[in-house]
């Protein structure tokens, strides 16, 4: 055990049932509002965008919710995922802690992302829906969803932030590659992204634009129908195979985390990761602290406000309660694309409202030097996303230094960083900054946020 450097699962150990941790919260989340009437939304409502097992599961009140065996099958191809010790790190650190990451970057695009874009494509194909459409910022949930609708011969329509589209071509060309149809966004192709283009023909794009420009091409159609990447409650909960997997693993080798750390940028990764420990918290079994990391440039639960607000750009979508940047927020151009959203996740937002989580912003620079010192030791090259997780973990791993403490720290390496050599050559070549975003911008974007009284 002292030698141990990865915990393999066997196959037959894959998570059979996805957790729900909404009837374990201390107090039931705000509803989801109607956009216009501010009344709680009901089931027809979203019916247009998503098919009725996932409106079912997103209001669940039921702890496990069974994985399909077709979902499992799809699984199969790379999970279980294994649970590293970073031995080398620790020593290069020269750090009494104990430092675990769940490595995710072991799934066909890369990242974390099929574990819902697979089950969301299941159940729509199961529901008769033709065509998938969606937004995508970096291009890992667009690439996660054209594989997954492979899978079940469904067409995929992705929007793809513009920046991202010209950054990172390559993603472009694994999505289409899966069969998925790419467009550029704001595009011409939606009410959405020409008014975008026609208040500013040179728009760099935001998340919150493409998910309008997907959720409208996906209203006007009956046989399509949308999917969303991370921040609802179900993408969260199919995430948790992520958190399920790792219990067992840290069980097989008697160890307990001090900390939980991840990167949130919808908080899909996070949820997926913590949720099920925050169970075994909530039920006495250990205590360790949980953390969300963000960027500076995009500090969406350290500078923005718990409010009620759109999920994205044009405000078509339901409102939802959560910490916002409000919702017409364009991020800096910082290199971790997946992290640049106004919003996050409904569940986590009230899990750090009821203090069960913490959070803290780590600037881009901090987050690549430790992601190359990672890289040297452990040799995974980490997406620039879960730099975040990192950086912060190797802030906790010198503290542990400082003060001599054996601590034990578990981290989502949620994916690679293959596609993301662009951002890598900046910061070698000495050209990245960091974003502290402004507390004044925030202030002034409160005033635009939808009055629910
Ligand atoms: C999409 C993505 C993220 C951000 O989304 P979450 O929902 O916060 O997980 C982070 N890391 C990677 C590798 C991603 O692909």
């Amino acid at each position: 055990m002292n030698e141990l450097t990865k915990v393999i699962l066997d196959e037959s150990e894959i998570p059979e049932a996805w957790y729900n941790i909404q009837p374990d919260l201390p107090e039931p989340a705000p509803p989801v509002l109607h956009p216009g009437t501010h009344q709680p939304i009901g089931p027809d409502d979203l019916a247009p965008l998503f098919p009725m097992a996932l409106i079912g599961q997103e209001v669940s009140q039921d702890r496990y919710v069974d994985i399909p065996g077709a979902v499992l099958d799809v699984y199969r191809m790379w999970r279980p995922t294994p649970l590293y010790r970073a031995r080398r790190l620790e020593k290069a650190l020269d750090t009494p802690a104990r430092i675990y990451f769940k490595y995710e970057g072991v799934s066909p695009v890369g990242s974390h992302k099929p574990n819902t874009a697979v089950p969301q494509a299941y159940y729509n194909a199961q529901e008769g829906t033709k065509k998938l459409t969606t937004e995508t910022g970096a291009g890992q949930w667009g690439s996660a969803l054209a594989f997954a609708c492979a899978q079940f011969d469904l067409e995929c329509e992705v929007w793809q932030v513009a920046i991202s589209f010209q950054q990172k071509p390559y993603r472009r060309t694994l999505m289409e590659i899966f069969g998925a149809t790419v467009h550029s966004s704001p595009s011409d192709l939606t009410n959405a992204g020409r008014t975008i283009r026609a208040q500013d023909p040179e728009s760099p794009g935001s998340l919150g634009i493409a998910i309008s420009e997907a959720v409208e091409a996906a209203a006007s159609d009956p046989s399509t129908k949308y999917s969303l990447g991370s921040v609802l409650n179900h993408v969260l909960m199919h995430q948790t195979v992520i958190g399920e997997e790792s219990l067992k693993q840290l069980a097989m080798i008697e160890e307990k985390p001090d900390l939980l750390v991840g990167c949130t940028g919808g908080g899909s990764n996070f949820g997926g990761l913590s949720f099920p420990f925050i169970r075994e918290k909530l039920a006495g079994k250990m205590s360790p602290t949980i953390r969300c990391v963000e960027p500076t440039a995009s500090p969406s639960l350290t500078k923005g406000v718990y409010a009620y607000d759109f999920g994205d750009t044009i405000g078509m979508t339901p409102l939802v309660k959560m910490h916002t940047l409000g919702h017409d927020f364009v991020p800096s151009p910082i290199h971790a694309g997946g992290l640049r959203y106004h919003g996050m996740a409904p569940l986590v937002s009230h899990l750090k409202e009821l203090g069960l989580l913490e959070a803290e912003a780590i600037g881009q620079v901090e987050c690549f030097e430790r992601a190359v010192q990672f890289a040297r030791a452990e040799g995974i090259v980490p997406a620039p996303e879960p730099t975040h997780a990192i950086a912060s973990t190797v802030r906790a791993a010198l503290q542990a230094k400082a003060s001599g403490e054996e601590t034990v720290i578990l981290t989502a390496l949620c994916g690679h960083g293959h596609f993301d050599m662009g951002a890598y050559r900046a910061f070698l070549d000495g050209g990245l900054e960091d974003f502290d975003y402004p507390e004044e911008a925030v202030r002034q974007a409160m005033e635009k946020i939808p009055a629910v009284t």
